[in-house]
């Protein structure tokens, strides 16, 4: 752990990340993006390198994993196929669902998900989730003994790229203009407020996102487009409420990083996870991911049933106000 420790800059990590501060903006290039842009790049280095010593996690972080990255893109269509956004929706939603995602939802463009020092002006963001197998994801923290649990999660970064690739070429071919977003580094487009934005979830205590059927436990990618489609709405079923009272992840955090009230950041209101905590441990675990399998609504099955109990306790507590 003191290698990470040491390779902290000087600059702090939350800082980077507007931890405190009151004004409204777009979020800083930071840990996964290219190392020459941030203020982190030699801890990114350090963290992947060590990850790399694992041959097995190695191998499906390399450019030419198992199954692969997905296609290179194809020429755009010269003349536009025609269709109502309606119909493109539901077209583009059965194509990525039968071409490797397992939750796709939509939105429309809005400058916060775009990082600073980025433009990025396309219309419409297509994100894609795929589910990691849970008993795989179980096995967290990885060690060099037992890789598994970030295995599963460079498997299906791999299989997110793959299916953001097909869909990418798919609406090329209807003569629109496409370009695939995959992980895990990052470029112009911040994904998570996209998918809240396009009903794949609320965000957690523990700063990834909770979907009501996967929990969190899927990777994302993302298709940015010009086709005429229409927006998803956030998917609001009571995280805010639940996270309040829960208390699993930021228990079960060993270096202590998820902070278990709201904090304020870059002029928002919201979960938050000190990087400065977290990283020196994910770093030693090849990639820890403990928070998001203790979450209860990671464990497959779990989302209909704890939502159900939700709705009970809710009309009780009507009858009882009556
Ligand atoms: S990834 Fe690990 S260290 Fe980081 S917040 Fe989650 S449980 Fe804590
Ligand atoms: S473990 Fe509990 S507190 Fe943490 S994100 Fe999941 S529901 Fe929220």
């Amino acid at each position: 752990m003191q290698q990470f420790l040491d390779a902290m800059p000087e600059v702090s990590g939350n800082s980077v990340n507007g931890l405190g501060e009151s004004k409204l903006r777009r979020a800083t290039p930071f840990f996964w993006h290219p190392p020459k842009i941030q203020t982190h790049g030699e801890l990114q280095k350090l963290v992947t390198d060590h990850q790399h010593k694992s041959k097995e996690i190695s191998k499906h972080f390399s450019p030419t994993p198992p199954g692969g990255r997905g296609p290179d893109p194809v020429e755009q269509a010269v003349s536009k196929k025609s269709a109502s956004a309606a119909e493109w929706v539901r077209r583009i939603k059965t194509f990525a669902l039968e071409n490797e995602a397992d939750i796709v939802g939509i939105a429309r463009m809005d400058p916060m998900f775009v990082y600073e020092e980025y433009e990025l002006n396309d219309p419409w963001v297509i994100v894609i989730g795929v589910a990691m197998d849970h008993d795989e994801l179980a096995q967290a923290p990885p060690s060099f003994e037992n890789p598994t649990a970030a295995v599963v999660v460079a498997k299906e970064y791999n299989r997110a790229a793959r299916a953001c690739r097909k869909l990418t070429n798919h609406i090329l071919e209807q003569g629109y203009y496409a370009k695939a977003w995959q992980g895990p580094y990052a470029s112009a487009l911040n994904m998570i407020p996209a998918a809240i934005a396009a009903g794949l979830g609320e965000l957690g205590k523990h700063g990834s996102i909770i979907n009501r059927e996967l929990g969190s436990r899927f990777r994302m990618s993302a298709v940015t487009t010009d086709m005429p489609l229409l927006s998803d709405v956030p998917d609001e079923f009571g995280i805010d409420d639940y996270c309040t009272r829960c208390q699993a992840c930021s228990n079960a955090c060993p270096p202590d990083a998820i902070f278990d009230e709201k904090q304020l950041v870059r002029g928002v209101s919201k979960w938050y996870v000190d990087f400065d905590k977290c990283i020196p441990y994910f770093g030693e675990t090849l990639g820890c991911a403990i928070c998001i399998i203790k979450c209860p609504w990671s464990r497959p099955g779990a989302g209909e049933k704890i939502l159900s109990r939700l709705q009970k306790r809710a009309s009780m507590h009507d009858v009882n106000q009556e």
